[in-house]
Parts: structure tokens; sequence; C-alpha cells
């Protein structure tokens, strides 16, 4: 857990190790996708995109939460095929408005 100081005084949210777990559960079972709450603050569901290009069984990968706006990106991971996958061409700027992606917090430890 890491421990952010703001006007609130301390709070914690959840580690990349904690993201990279719920990541896990999702690649390994793509129908936890809607059941799977936030590590962070234990909303429902969380989102994924995918990144690369189209068929390709690997890509990009991000995970985050529409509630607190915290979350992860993977540069290269195994995709399912139950996944869409944004293709490598799209313009970045349209890649966050293709898959309504926030603004959100990456989480890098
Ligand atoms: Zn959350």
């Amino acid at each position: 857990m890491i421990e952010n100081t703001d006007a609130d005084g301390p709070r914690y949210h959840a580690d990349r190790a904690m993201w990279l777990e719920v990541f896990a559960g999702i690649i390994n079972d793509p129908e936890n996708l809607l059941r799977t709450s936030c590590p962070n603050c234990a909303a429902v569901p969380v989102r994924v995109a995918f990144i690369g290009p189209p068929g390709a069984s690997a890509g990009s990968g991000l995970l985050w939460c529409d509630t607190c706006l915290f979350g992860i990106s993977i540069s290269r991971m195994n995709v399912p095929s139950e996944f869409e996958m944004i293709s490598t061409s799209t313009p970045v700027g349209d890649i966050l408005e293709a898959a309504s992606i926030p603004d959100f917090e990456v989480i890098w430890e």
C-alpha cells in the first residue's frame, strides 16, 4: 500500500501488484470483467482497453476504474480474443475517445 498525503490527510491506494492481480483475473477469464471490483475503491466493474494490431493475440493493456480514476498500463501482454483490440494505427487522441478512457492516474509501483 502506498500512502498519499493530501488535504484530507493520509489516504491509501492499491499498489501495482494489486492491480496486476486484478488484471490477471480478467485475462484468465474475461467474464470476470463485469464482476471485478476496483482494488482501490471497490467500485464494480473496472474497465479495460487493449491496443495492438487487429487480430493479434498480444498488445498493450490498460486497466482502470472510472470511479476513483486510478489504474495501470502494461506495454505488452497477451490479449484474449474476447476483447476488441484498438488498432495501433489509431491516433492517440482517438484511442482515448474510442474507448472512453478517462485521464486516470497510472500506478507504476
Ligand atoms: Zn476505484
